[in-house]
């Protein structure tokens, strides 16, 4: 069978630190491995619209930033397929016949989406379209017949829901669809970035995000006024290093060179955390590190996204190309699922 990926990212925001970790630099690492025969990385437009159908200006200058977010950081249009998702109408008559495959319980208890429903307020006014987004992403991953899927945490109950209605469907109509796995960062700490305010997850939704486009000045900003351990009041206090931001955000990015280069009185981030928790190290010169360490890591991708910046229309134009190429294989697959549901009436006729 064909090792194929397809991983994505909604138009809500400009890509931040936990999308990085979380997706984008394995999905590079994937790309340049040489082990799949095909990656699609999909802008998720119609799926942002589902909770930004009020500002869908918003959704479309975003496709270029994470456009260009995805080029900064590696992702090689000439090995990878970058496609927008509205372009490949296929995914949405996939679906609908999908949706017959799902109860409104079903999706009403997904973890994932009953935690966004509440952060969006969306209790008593819920968007049918929100609800079913995770059938949507079923069909973002079989139309191109995914195997592998590089996400972060959150979007586990996403895969449980798409491997459920591949199997319902393969069931009902016979062997059509491929069942996904996901693949999570091998990095504990990378698998739902907190925000720097603290909360569970950092969110292009919350605000509480550092972007791989922050100037150097924003990065030091972001990173000084980071929540820390809030026991940790003098310097002597023994302090909390796992559930502290400013230590998941190092165990996410720090390596034994950056010590040597900017804090060579420790010689791993293990000896850093052991002084933390037993006294008689501040917050600030764990701060000072981070940003060192933030600072060397975005610089490249920001320098690069400067770059690629400056022309737009070639941004446009790589998205059209890649669109083109995944909507001619996601009709491929909407053809077999049709011949597999017997409702392929006028296949014939062509
Ligand atoms: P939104 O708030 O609009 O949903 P988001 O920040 O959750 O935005 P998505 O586009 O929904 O971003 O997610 C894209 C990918 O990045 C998914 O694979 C998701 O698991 C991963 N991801 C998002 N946030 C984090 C995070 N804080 N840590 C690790 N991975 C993350
Ligand atoms: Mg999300």
């Amino acid at each position: 069978m064909k090792k194929i990926i397809l991983t994505g990212d909604r138009p809500s925001g400009k890509l931040h630190i936990g999308h990085y970790v979380g997706s984008l630099k394995r999905r590079v690492e994937l790309q340049n491995s040489g082990e799949f025969d095909k990656i699609y990385i999909m802008i998720a437009d119609a799926q942002a619209l589902t909770d930004n159908f009020d500002n869908p200006e918003k959704v479309r200058a975003n496709i270029t930033e994470v456009a260009l977010d995805y080029l900064a950081c590696g992702i090689d249009p000439n090995k990878s397929t970058v496609f927008v998702q509205s372009h490949v109408a296929e995914l949405t008559e996939l679906t609908f016949y999908y949706m017959n495959l799902v109860t409104l319980a079903r999706l009403e208890r997904n973890p994932t989406v009953k935690a966004e429903i509440k952060q969006k307020n969306y209790e008593l006014s819920l968007p049918m379209g929100f609800l079913t987004y995770p059938v949507s992403q079923t069909a973002d991953i079989t139309a191109f017949k995914a195997t592998t899927v590089p996400v972060g945490e959150d979007q586990l109950p996403m895969l449980e829901q798409a491997r459920e209605i591949v199997r319902s469907f393969n069931n009902l109509y016979g062997e059509t669809l491929v069942e996904p796995k996901a693949v999570l960062p091998e990095n504990k700490s990378c698998l739902r970035l907190p925000g720097t305010d603290g909360m569970a997850k950092m969110s292009k939704s919350l605000g509480n995000c550092i972007y791989l486009s922050d100037s150097a000045d924003e990065i030091k900003r972001k990173v000084m006024s980071m929540y820390t351990d809030p026991n940790h009041l003098k310097v002597t206090d023994p302090g909390d290093t796992e559930h502290n931001p400013t230590f998941i955000y190092l165990d996410a990015f720090a390596t034994d060179d950056h010590f040597a280069r900017y804090l060579p009185e420790y010689q791993s981030l293990a000896e850093m955390k052991a002084h933390y928790e037993r006294g008689g190290l501040g917050d600030m010169k764990v701060k000072k590190f981070l940003n060192a360490v933030m600072q060397e890591t975005l610089e490249p991708i920001r320098t690069k996204r400067e770059e690629l910046a400056k022309d737009i229309p070639a941004i446009w134009d790589m998205l059209y190309q890649g669109s083109e190429a995944a909507r001619a294989v996601a009709a491929q697959t909407l053809s077999e699922v049709k011949k597999s549901m017997r409702i392929d009436y006028f296949a014939e006729r062509k």
